[in-house]
Formats: C-alpha cells, structure tokens, sequence
C-alpha cells in the first residue's frame, strides 16, 4: 500500500446515542486507514455498529467525539453545509434497498446528485447515461424501478453512486437483498471497479461477499476487534469461532 494516498483517517471516533436515559455507544474508539483503491469489507453481527459506521463516512451524521478526515480534510470542523457539499462530491452511497425514486427513469434517478452541480441540463443527461452504460444499463434508461430486476435497480443505483465520480464508494449490506446469482453480478461490478481504481467499503455479513474484497474488518460493540488482508481472515474466523461452525 505504500504511495497509495490515505483517503479515510478516523482517529478515536466516538458515537453515542442517547435513548431515554440510557446511552449507546454504537462506535467506541474506531481508529483506522483506508487507502486509495482499497476494497474493504466491513463484518460484524447485527448491532455492531456497521451502519453507524458507514454513515459517519458517508457524512450523513457526525461523530460524538474522535476525528475524521477525507482526503485530508477535517470534517468533523465542517459547518452542515459544507458537509452535505462533501458529501454530494466525494461521496458514493449504495444501500441494500436501492432507494430509487420510483416515478423517476433510471437516468432520471442517475441524474440526481448533479442537481447541485452547475452541469447544464443536457451534460447531465449525458453523463447519467455515460454512467448507466458504464453499469451494462445503457438499454434501460427509460425504465422505472419497478419495471428493473432488483440486480439492475442496484446497478442503477451503482451508476447514481458513481456519477460525481467520489473518492469513496459506500455499499451498506448492497447485496442483501438480492439472490446469490444476482449478488455475484454486483459484487463482479465492485470488482470491476476496483480494478479501475474505485476504492470501496462494502459492509456485508456474508463470507461469500467479503471474500471479493481485499481486507476484512471485523467490528463488535461498536469497536474494530480485526482488521486483516482477506487471506488472513480466514485464519483469524477459524482461531476465533472454531472449525465446522
Ligand atoms: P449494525 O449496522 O452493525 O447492525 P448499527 O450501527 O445499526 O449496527 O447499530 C449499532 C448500535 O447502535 C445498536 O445497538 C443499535 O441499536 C444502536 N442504534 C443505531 N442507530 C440508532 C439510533 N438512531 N438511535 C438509537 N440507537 C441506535
Ligand atoms: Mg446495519
């Protein structure tokens, strides 16, 4: 990894929720890198704190405490707007649910993201659909969600992700929802776009899929408990809860 640039730095990045008078703590002191073209698999059982994770590197919510920086840049100093800007430049989300706008067209719904750009209308339309080609969609840009598969919903959400060309691709749970068939197609997209360079940060809890990506982190109670090269997590998976499991 050495001259790869570090595009994510937490250090000791606190979130707590508070719910009545009780408090959560759904990350509790996550320190980490990730590198340009990384592929990363986040792992964890259900409460771990995964998706409190991705949104706090998504920039859809703040840390209670710890630092986080992207692409050098503190943003836990950033005022709301200058977040939601990050957010909408550096930043590719895909979710297990798609969250297509359904009386949007695909390239419609591709489109979004660069409402806030000063693109003309019709440099939109055409890097929605440079976008949606670049997904294997370029038949389907006038379809509606509910006239897609659920693999080319998720693909059109891939290309949503990928319009603004961000320095990190997010994908919580992106194959949750789909058949393995189908989940092998998406994750042979991640893989392609990693090796264009896309660096990703997938969360799953399927050994199936972290196994595409390049390095494992495991999370429990809100804290990293192994953070290896995939190779070497199937060591650690066995050390850890016995063979034939
Ligand atoms: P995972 O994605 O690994 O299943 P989450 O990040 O969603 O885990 O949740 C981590 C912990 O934080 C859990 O105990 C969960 O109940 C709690 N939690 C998540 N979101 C909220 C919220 N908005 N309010 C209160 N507690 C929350
Ligand atoms: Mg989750």
């Amino acid at each position: 990894m050495s001259g790869q640039s570090v595009v994510i730095q937490l250090n000791d990045i606190r979130r707590v929720y508070k719910v009545g008078t009780e408090q959560i703590h759904a990350l509790d002191g996550v320190s980490l890198e990730i590198y340009e073209n990384e592929y990363v698999a986040v792992m964890g059982h259900s409460g771990s704190g995964k998706s409190t994770l991705m949104n706090l590197l998504g920039c859809l919510d703040r840390a209670s405490g710890g630092i986080y920086e992207l692409d050098g840049e503190d943003t836990t100093q950033m005022s709301n707007s200058q977040l939601a800007k990050v957010r909408n430049e550096k930043i590719g989300f895909v979710f297990q649910s798609f969250e297509l706008l359904p009386r949007f067209s695909a390239l419609k719904n591709v489109e979004l993201p660069l409402i806030y750009s000063r693109q003309t209308i019709w440099n939109r339309k055409e890097l929605a659909g440079k976008a949606l080609e670049r997904v294997g969609l370029g038949e389907r840009m006038t379809h509606r969600p509910n006239q897609l598969s659920g693999g080319e919903k998720q693909r059109v959400a891939v290309a949503r992700a990928l319009i603004n060309n961000p320095s990190i691709l997010l994908a919580d749970e992106p194959t949750g929802n789909l058949d393995s068939k189908t989940s092998e197609e998406i994750l042979a997209l991640f893989r392609r776009l990693h090796e264009e360079g896309q660096t990703i940060i997938m969360v799953t809890h399927e050994a199936d899929v972290s196994c595409h990506a390049k390095r494992i982190i495991r999370m429990r109670d809100g804290k990293v408990i192994s953070d290896v090269p995939t190779e070497q997590d199937a060591v650690w998976e066995h050390r850890n809860t016995g063979a034939g499991r």
